[in-house]
């Protein structure tokens, strides 16, 4: 159903969990994968299994905090490909603690990864979009960017903050047929959400109506189709992938 050839990706944090699935099912739909994270093996590889799938993709190292970093990227993707047509902004961090403990420079890590490097990203690709008058813009949120969440006050900030940019961003560019949206995953199985005490996983496990912790794959549906001609009528939005823990 959906056809994504001669149409060109890029997926930050596509190094694994759930940027590796996006990366995946994008190239398994046709589209050609710039798969971006800080590690260039982990990119290479995740690219290098697209291609011997049978799709088009390729691992480009790039840390998303660094604005010349990000600029240099998409210089290099336009000149390589021409057009960008999907930009999934996926790259984000946890460093959790209660306030009183929070240091400054974890506050400064989480948000100049998980907002300004979308802030980055969104900025750089803006203008090629514009000139095609078409483009796919998908930020990855969280479920505790809508709800808040003790013990991750910079990352449910750095989250709230990625569906304001969201909302504002679809304003701005939907008269050049640029759609922006977020997607908002629960409770999903991944390294980083690996590293969570079994407590605290036995907790969220409660809070999740269809019983059970999400795929990454799951979540890459979501991106899937809102990349996809078929979701041109869709921007704004925080659509949660989450087993219905947060019901609009
Ligand atoms: P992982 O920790 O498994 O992967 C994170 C990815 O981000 C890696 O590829 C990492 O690669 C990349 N990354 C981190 N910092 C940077 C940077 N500065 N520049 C470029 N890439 C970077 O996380 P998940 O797959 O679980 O999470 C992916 C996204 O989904 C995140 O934004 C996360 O907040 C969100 N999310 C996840 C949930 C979950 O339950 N797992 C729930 C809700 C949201 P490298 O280290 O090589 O740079």
């Amino acid at each position: 159903m959906y056809d994504l050839t001669r149409k060109t990706a890029i997926v930050t944090g596509a190094s694994r969990g759930i940027g590796k699935s996006i990366s995946q099912i994008l190239g398994s739909y046709g589209a050609n994968v710039v798969c971006v994270s800080r590690t260039a093996d982990a990119v290479k590889s995740v690219a290098e299994g697209i291609v011997s799938s049978g799709g088009s993709a390729t691992g480009m190292p790039c840390d998303v905090s660094d604005a010349a970093n990000v600029n240099d990227l998409i210089k290099q993707v336009q000149e390589k490909f021409g057009s960008i047509d999907i930009l999934v902004n996926n790259a984000g961090i946890t460093r959790d603690g209660l306030i009183m403990r929070m240091s400054d420079d974890d506050w400064d890590t989480v948000l100049g990864i998980n907002l300004k490097g979308a802030y980055h990203t969104i900025k750089a690709v803006t203008r090629p979009m514009m000139k095609q008058r078409s483009g796919r813009i998908i930020n990855i949120s969280s479920v505790v960017g809508l709800t808040g969440n003790a013990g991750q006050a910079n990352y449910s900030a750095s989250k709230a903050g990625l569906g304001g940019l969201t909302k504002s961003m679809a304003q701005e560019l939907a008269p050049r047929g640029i759609t922006v949206n977020c997607i908002a995953p629960g409770y999903i199985e991944t390294d980083m959400t690996d590293e969570l005490s079994a407590k605290v996983k036995e907790d969220i496990m409660k809070q999740i109506p269809l019983g059970r912790i999400g795929e990454p794959e799951e979540v890459a549906a979501m991106a899937l189709f809102l990349s996809s001609n078929e979701a041109e009528y869709i921007t704004g939005q925080t659509i949660t992938v989450d087993g219905g823990m947060v019901m609009n």
